[in-house]
């Protein structure tokens, strides 16, 4: 569906200033109704408000899903509003994100424009076909839960918080680089860089372990560095353990087995820790356009965010909009065939609810396998009490997802069964 330009709804509200301490900049911004009738009711500042419907997957009244859509909203706000709207998001709808941050009116309505018809993607899809169990058996059993919950208490506790502009955000950043690169030590087919964001300090992490026969095909997993209470400064607290230093741990996790065993992608495999996700997907948002401008294939993209509050029955949750359904099917073929103690559901998420959406929103595949159905995810996240004890001080959820994403890595890295011997 592409509407021309006369199908924009575009009505000019300017309302009262919140409080003159409060006038930021305005920014251009994208969000859903939900977060925009909030925006409202909290009286910020916003002007040249646009309107496009968006067609999304949700949970079908049976099994699998049925299409939805999602009224979203682009508009220019006082900046300094966004993190009472990501507070007032999270207190009010319980759920993270809501937002995306747009450097240009023009930029944010190709951002919505492609929501409503994805370019079409550049490869053609990867064959789903579950045949490495030999290799991913071996593998599973090397995931060790007691490295993922010394990884989330390392980031949730070293540093007062990791919000995309404070000393903490910054030194944990760095920290990861430096035990990534400790990983990856030895192997000569793996790289771990820093990416850089000009627009602000923090940068996003990547370990890249180059494939041999397909080095171009690449699989991301990744997760978000960064940690939020709203309104955070240098001095905040905001641990995240959650939200989401257990994404980032379950992944690394993954990496750690993978290098230490000696496994050999044919695809390249990117594992990576993206910036400022809380303050409108920036990080991701910068690196899957700028994949994308550079043409670069990728195969699919995984999103781990929240992996460790089992807030409801199911062990995983499939979150179902802003994600691509075939990749989604994998996943879950991959847990029945691989975990088949787990329990599986589907769920929406909303807007802009995680870097997923960057991906989907660049014409590439994404998945998001949640911790919860929505609403019954952590209630700490984006507050002082996301800590580890929330989750009884073990990661025994999160490694779950370690060992899904694990399944996903060599299945769709090995490209077709395993070669005769991993090299040694
Ligand atoms: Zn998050």
């Amino acid at each position: 569906m592409n509407l021309s330009h006369r199908a924009w709804v575009s009505a000019t509200l300017v309302t009262g200033l919140v409080g003159a301490a409060q006038a930021g900049p305005l920014v251009w911004v994208s969000m859903g109704e939900d977060a925009y009738q909030l925006l409202r009711a909290a009286g910020a500042r916003m002007e040249q408000v646009e309107q496009r419907t968006v067609p999304i997957r949700v949970p079908g009244p049976k099994a699998g899903t049925t299409l939805g859509s999602e009224t979203i909203h682009l508009l220019r706000v006082d900046e300094d509003a966004l993190p009472r709207l990501s507070h007032e998001v999270h207190e009010k709808l319980n759920r993270c994100g809501g937002y995306i941050a747009h450097a240009s009116r023009e930029e944010g309505r190709r951002t919505i424009a492609r929501f409503i018809s994805p370019p079409k993607q550049a490869l053609a899809p990867p064959n789903y076909v579950i045949d490495n169990a030999a290799q991913v058996n071996a593998l599973l059993p090397l995931l060790q839960e007691s490295q993922v919950r010394s990884t989330i208490t390392k980031l949730s506790t070293e540093y007062k918080n990791r919000y995309y502009t404070t000393t903490g955000g910054v030194t944990a950043s760095d920290g990861l680089v430096n035990t990534w690169k400790q990983l990856a030590a030895g192997r000569t087919d793996v790289t771990v860089k820093p990416y850089k964001h000009p627009a602000w300090p923090q940068r996003s992490v990547i370990l890249t372990i180059k494939g041999t026969t397909k080095p171009k095909e690449i699989v991301v997993i990744g997760g978000h560095m960064d940690s939020t209470i709203g309104f955070t400064s240098e001095n905040s607290i905001a641990p995240g353990a959650d939200d989401d230093a257990s994404g980032v741990a379950s992944l690394q996790e993954v990496a750690r087995v993978l290098l230490t065993s000696g496994y050999q992608p044919r695809r390249t495999l990117q594992f990576i820790a993206y910036a400022a996700e809380e303050v409108g997907l920036r990080g991701s948002a910068a690196i899957a356009a700028d994949y994308k401008a550079q043409g670069k294939k990728v195969v699919g993209a995984l999103q781990l965010d929240m992996t460790n509050y089992q807030g409801g029955v199911s062990d995983v949750t499939m979150i179902t909009d802003y994600t691509n359904a075939a990749q989604n099917n994998f996943v879950k073929s991959l847990a029945a065939f691989y975990l088949p103690t787990l329990t599986v559901n589907d769920s929406a998420c909303g807007y802009a609810c995680s870097d997923h959406a960057s991906w989907t929103n660049n014409g590439f595949v994404a998945s998001f396998p949640f911790e919860a159905p929505m609403g019954q995810h952590s209630p700490y996240i984006h507050t002082a009490q996301d800590t580890l004890d929330k989750s009884g001080n073990t990661a025994n959820h999160a490694i779950k997802f370690s060992r899904l994403a694990l399944a996903y890595a060599v299945e769709l890295g090995s490209d077709g069964p395993a070669p005769a011997s991993p090299r040694p």
